[in-house]
């Protein structure tokens, strides 16, 4: 049979499972355990000799599809579902340091990712410091020493995007262990594995997901690795993904090229016209090749507004934007970073990092590109002069 080499993206995620009546979605399989035909079967399973479905804890059918989706989409050669994003970034990290390790994390990661740091291993006696962007680009023994660099491009906040590649050789140098949250992204625009880093972890709530209907998450890499997160974190953790919410990112991995698209060229119109106007400062928002394998631009980006705009008549002002947390769905959203350092007092990565006092960031849906500019330009002609 003569097919291209290569299948693209949206052609892998297309296929479909062939299952029962021709089925082109997996069924959900809502079970708890599976069950043996006999004695010989059992033993085999528990010896390691087989690997067939046993408990939903650590593997279950619907589950293992969407993960061999999650391979394909990644260009990994092993997946892992969890119950979130959050599940994704403890399992993973955790499986990977012990006491008196050092992890290098980027500034503005992810404000939870934060707090795992702060609150969790570091009373653990794992040490973490925090680099700049350009650190990790430029400085080649910014790793020596260090167990685990936890990497986001572009960072969350600030969306500055990261060189991979280099960082993945200084890295190498060093033995770390390269982790990245590719969120932001989404494999249709970013494959960090094919640049050099070992391990991408996702909050498949956001784009994967791509409908506000679940929040769950997703590690991809080596056999080697995930196996390793396979005997540790995920069983003795238990964060697993649950089928019915596997099941909807099957669902939502269908559709994610088109969707991307669509973000991507609402937040190219916004990102020009928004450049142009006199309020802005600053438009956060790293597009195609701002650095190599970065391939389009998602629909999440941080605006900094000149001083005399008020975020808050701006915000209420919107229609077709609604205030909120999370992103990545159907529906725009607008988030004042003021309202997120207001959120958790001294453990706050913004007040650490430092955040322009005036910014927000907006998460653009699939609405239609010029209702959401033209409520944008009234909302923002009401806060400011
Ligand atoms: C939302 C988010 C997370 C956490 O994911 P959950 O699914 O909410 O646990 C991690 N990283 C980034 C960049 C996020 O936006």
């Amino acid at each position: 049979m003569a097919r291209n080499a290569d299948p693209s993206l949206e052609t892998l995620l297309s296929m479909p499972f062939g299952g029962d009546a021709g089925s082109v979605m997996p069924p959900i399989y809502q079970s708890s355990l599976f069950t043996f035909d006999n004695y010989q079967a059992f033993e085999d399973r528990m010896s390691g000799a087989s690997d067939t479905a046993l408990y939903t804890r650590v593997q279950n059918p619907t589950v293992a599809a969407f993960e061999g989706m999650m391979v394909k989409a990644e260009k990994g050669a092993a997946a892992v579902g969890f119950a979130s994003g959050m599940a994704a970034i403890s399992s993973t990290v955790l499986a990977f340091v012990k006491p008196g390790d050092r992890v290098a994390c980027v500034e503005h990661v992810y404000p939870d990712a934060y707090r795992l740091f702060e609150r969790m291993l570091r009373p653990f006696g794992i040490s973490v410091e925090y680099h700049s962007i350009a650190a990790f680009e430029q400085d080649p023994d910014l790793l020596k020493g260090v167990t685990l660099a936890y990497l986001e491009s572009p960072n969350s906040v600030m969306f500055q995007p990261m060189n991979l590649p280099a960082v993945a050789e200084h890295a190498r140098r060093h033995g770390t262990l390269t982790v990245i949250d590719n969120s932001w992204a989404s494999p249709a625009f970013q494959n960090p594995l094919a640049l050099g880093i070992d391990i991408v972890v996702h909050s498949a709530s956001k784009y994967i997901s791509g409908h506000s209907d679940t929040v769950a998450g997703v590690a991809v890499s080596s056999a080697e690795h995930i196996a390793r997160i396979r005997d540790l974190t995920l069983p003795l953790l238990g964060g697993k993904l649950a089928p019915f919410e596997a099941w909807l990112l099957i669902r939502g991995l269908r559709t994610l090229g088109a969707r991307m698209r669509q973000h991507e060229a609402t937040a190219n119109t916004f990102v020009d016209r928004l450049s142009a106007l006199p309020q802005v400062l600053r438009v956060n928002s790293p597009g195609p090749n701002a650095v190599p394998g970065l391939t389009g631009r998602s629909g999440l980006m941080s605006i900094e507004m000149r001083e005399d705009v008020d975020v808050r008549v701006l915000s209420d002002a919107l229609t077709h934007f609604a205030l909120g947390v999370s992103w990545g769905g159907f529906e725009s959203l607008i988030l004042p970073a003021r309202v997120g350092l207001a959120q958790a007092g001294e453990q706050n990565s913004m007040q650490r990092f430092g955040v322009p006092s005036n910014l927000v960031r907006i998460s653009l849906g699939l609405e239609n590109a010029e209702d959401l500019w033209a409520d944008f330009e009234q909302a923002l002609s009401k806060s400011a002069a």
